[in-house]
């Protein structure tokens, strides 16, 4: 599988700014230098009967805050999502078939639920992922997204402990939000 680089889709900028991200929600690192690679995540609900879709939330995530934030995971709650996607969808399998393509299309990577495939715009809320380096976004397992039920049955399968502690990142990083309440933060599957 070769990895393709492309530079960040403008779907994956921020709302805010209408740039790409530029610094690690957790530790403020500038992440456009080139040197650094980072999660972006964003949260999404859309209303069909007025064709309207809203973020819900959105941040970048420099690998190691991500490495720290994982590693507050439980081992149970490791295992039970790894166990859930690897029954429902085969990510190498998956990133090599869309790069198999002449010219590989990122918009491709985010059409469907990576566990479900349910269509996009059928999907009441869902999150997408991606990884990216600078200004360029790294095709390969991801970018993804993910409905809200794919998420749900995720979160289904966190301990407590483990989604005390994501909601405490949530709460330090983006704020109390009620909107949030159900919504699974930080990238459980990266
Ligand atoms: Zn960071």
């Amino acid at each position: 599988m070769r990895p393709e680089r492309i530079p960040i889709p403008k779907s994956f900028y921020s709302i805010e700014t209408e740039e790409p991200m530029s610094t690690c929600l957790a530790c403020d690192r500038p992440l456009l230098d080139g040197e650094t690679e980072y999660l972006i995540e964003k949260g999404y609900r859309q209303y069909e009967a007025y064709d309207v879709q809203e973020t819900v939330f959105e941040y970048a995530l420099c690998m190691d805050c991500h490495a720290t934030m994982r590693q507050s995971f439980s081992d149970l709650s490791t295992r039970r999502c790894r166990a859930y996607l690897a029954e429902h969808v085969n990510l190498a399998e998956r990133a090599g078939r869309l790069l198999d393509a002449e010219s590989p299309d990122p918009s491709d990577w985010t059409r469907h639920c990576v566990v479900h495939d349910t269509p996009r715009q059928e999907l009441a809320e869902y999150q997408v992922m991606a990884h990216c380096m600078g200004t360029e976004m790294i095709l390969t397992h991801l970018p993804l997204l993910m409905g809200g039920p794919a998420v749900d049955a995720l979160v289904e399968r966190l301990s407590d402990e483990t989604i005390d502690d994501l909601g405490g990142f949530r709460d330090e990083h983006l704020g109390p939000s009620p909107k949030l309440q159900r919504d699974l933060q930080g990238p459980v599957v990266a």
